[in-house]
């Protein structure tokens, strides 16, 4: 069943002058189960899908769009759950990234490090992966991990399903390859067989819009490297270069046939370490004191708190300030 809203207008004066301001009609579905909001899709082709509601609402607060119609999907169950299968996760396309983090670390590591950089705690409750997708903004913080992990995006409309690859999904900026009557269902993303790291720079530590992100994941299963780049083109691409100049290099060294070596070196570095890779980011021209660089093991994955920082990265921080105090001093 869909629940409809009907239209609203309204009038306004103002400063003496009876100004009459109609407020642009915007019918507001609400279906309760997944075909229904299909069929709503089918028969309202620009209505606006509402997930978390993080960018829709920024958008139409500051008059930015105003849709005829809002296609809330927050009543569809089916999208906010996740399950896992042979090896992938089949990720609702409305699973707040606050799931991610809390119940999915382990599985898609290189995805919940990013969702752990996004927004604050309010917005990684009510922000989707789904809604990443649908926005499609090059500094979205879950495409390099998608690309990286070489995510498949499952779309649905009245006419069936069809899988697209997340390399194949941005069409522009903000622009996807969706057909107006499609919804995204789920994203498909393979279980971590090997290491993932995920990493931003932005103008400040958190509440930050990427200046640079870059994703990478190891695949052992596939003897193959994907990385995923944010902020870097009208569209998140793969670093395709670094791909397979890294893919070369472990097969030459052999080190896909002796995982121990690169598994159980240590990557959590000693202060000199996080020296070079700050150094690292000041080269790539983003401002030195803004590195979110959370780091993984692997294996086991460390979890991190709610909060969306871990030891370390707070570590770091608490270094940068010690070291910014200092300076001041001197
Ligand atoms: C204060 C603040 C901080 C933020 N910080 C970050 C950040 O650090 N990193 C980051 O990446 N983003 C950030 N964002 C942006 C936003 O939170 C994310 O893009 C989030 O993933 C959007 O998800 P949502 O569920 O809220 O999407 P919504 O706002 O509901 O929708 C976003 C778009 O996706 C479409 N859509 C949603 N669901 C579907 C579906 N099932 N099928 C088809 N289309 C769909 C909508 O129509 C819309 O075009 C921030 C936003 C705010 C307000």
């Amino acid at each position: 069943m869909v629940a409809r809203a009907s239209n609203f207008a309204g009038s306004a004066s103002g400063q003496g002058e009876d100004r009459s301001v109609v407020l642009s009609g915007m019918e507001f579905f609400r279906p309760a189960d997944w075909s229904d909001a299909l069929a709503v899709k089918a028969a309202h082709p620009d209505a606006l899908p509402l997930a978390g509601g993080t960018d829709v609402m920024v958008e139409i607060n500051f008059d930015r769009v105003r849709p005829a119609a809002l296609l809330d999907l927050t009543g569809i169950h089916e999208l906010a759950e996740w399950s896992c299968d042979g090896g992938t996760v089949r990720l609702g396309a409305a699973v707040p990234y606050a799931r991610v983090i809390s119940e999915l670390a382990t599985r898609l590591p290189g995805l919940a490090i990013a969702s752990r950089t996004v927004g604050s705690p309010q917005i990684r409750n009510r922000g989707t992966v789904g809604g990443n997708l649908g926005s499609a903004s090059p500094a979205g913080d879950a495409h390099p991990p998608l690309l990286a992990c070489d995510a498949v995006v499952e779309a649905a409309s009245v006419r069936g399903v069809r899988q697209i690859p997340v390399r194949e999904f941005y069409a522009g900026v903000k622009r996807t390859v969706l057909a107006p009557d499609e919804l995204i269902a789920a994203i498909c993303i393979p279980v971590a067989r090997g290491p993932q790291q995920f990493a931003k720079v932005g103008v400040r530590n958190a509440m930050v819009i990427a200046v640079s992100s870059f994703a990478i994941a190891l695949h052992p299963d596939r003897t193959w490297v994907g990385t995923g780049l944010g902020s870097a083109a009208p569209t998140p691409p793969p670093a395709w270069e670094a791909e397979e100049f890294l893919t070369a290099e472990l097969i030459e060294r052999g080190l896909w046939d002796a995982p121990a070596r690169w598994r159980t070196r240590p990557c959590i570095g000693s202060a000199s370490s996080w020296r070079v890779r700050r150094s690292r980011s000041t080269t790539c021209g983003a401002p030195p004191r803004t590195a979110v660089t959370p780091w993984l093991c692997w294996p086991g994955a460390r979890s991190a708190g709610p909060g969306g920082h871990t030891r370390r990265s707070s570590g770091y921080a608490r270094d940068v300030h010690r070291k910014r105090r200092a300076r001041r001093r001197r």
